[in-house]
């Protein structure tokens, strides 16, 4: 398949038709991660537009962006980036493009979450912390967490953690279960 077939399908998946963003830039306008972004979300919708799928596998914006859906609240073409960035990130795990940060935090916060039912603050940071090799990230921010009691020494297990558990297991390995196939 070629870049632009292979757009053309990650877009239909989205359900995005790249000729609806005309770069009006309303959307990188209001991203709030667009600062950190090489490449913003006017930006993804333009190479989708001359098929510059390399460009949006190797940037750095489908890892950042959180799926808040601002950009695409703002569109006057109601274009659905989220969406598109979403099916982006999955072409670019399938190639093995990843960011070491980006995975270690998703792991991290799964086992946060099978663990206690909840992210656990102070395990998530400390944890990813020491498994991203940035030791210090964050800690300025501890007295302050520590004053709102955000965090704290006792991790709290919710009731139904186990439950949890399981369907994250079961969200975990959908491709091998009997009634998806
Ligand atoms: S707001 Fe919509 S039309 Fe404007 S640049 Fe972004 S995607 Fe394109
Ligand atoms: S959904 Fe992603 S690209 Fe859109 S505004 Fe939010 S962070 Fe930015």
């Amino acid at each position: 398949m070629t870049d632009h077939e292979i757009l053309q399908e990650l877009m239909d998946k989205a359900d995005v038709r790249r000729y609806d963003c005309y770069q009006c830039g309303k959307c990188s306008g209001g991203c709030p991660m667009a600062d950190g972004m090489d490449l913003k979300p006017r930006g993804i919708m333009r190479c989708a537009q001359i098929g510059s799928l390399d460009r949006i596998l190797k940037s750095n914006t489908i890892w950042l962006c959180s799926g808040c859906y601002a950009c695409a609240d703002r569109c006057p073409h109601d274009v659905n980036i989220p969406a598109f960035i979403e099916e982006a990130r999955y072409e670019a795990a399938r190639r093995g493009i990843t960011r070491r940060d980006s995975e270690v935090l998703n792991k991290v916060f799964v086992a946060n979450l099978k663990m206690f039912g909840k992210s656990h603050e102070m395990i998530l940071a400390g944890l990813y912390n020491a498994l991203a090799l940035k030791p210090t990230q964050d800690m300025a921010a501890l007295p302050h967490m520590a004053g709102k009691r955000m965090i704290g020494p006792a991790p709290h297990r919710i009731e139904g953690r186990d439950e949890l558990a399981k369907l994250i297991e079961r969200a975990e390995n959908w491709d091998k279960l009997e009634e998806y196939k």
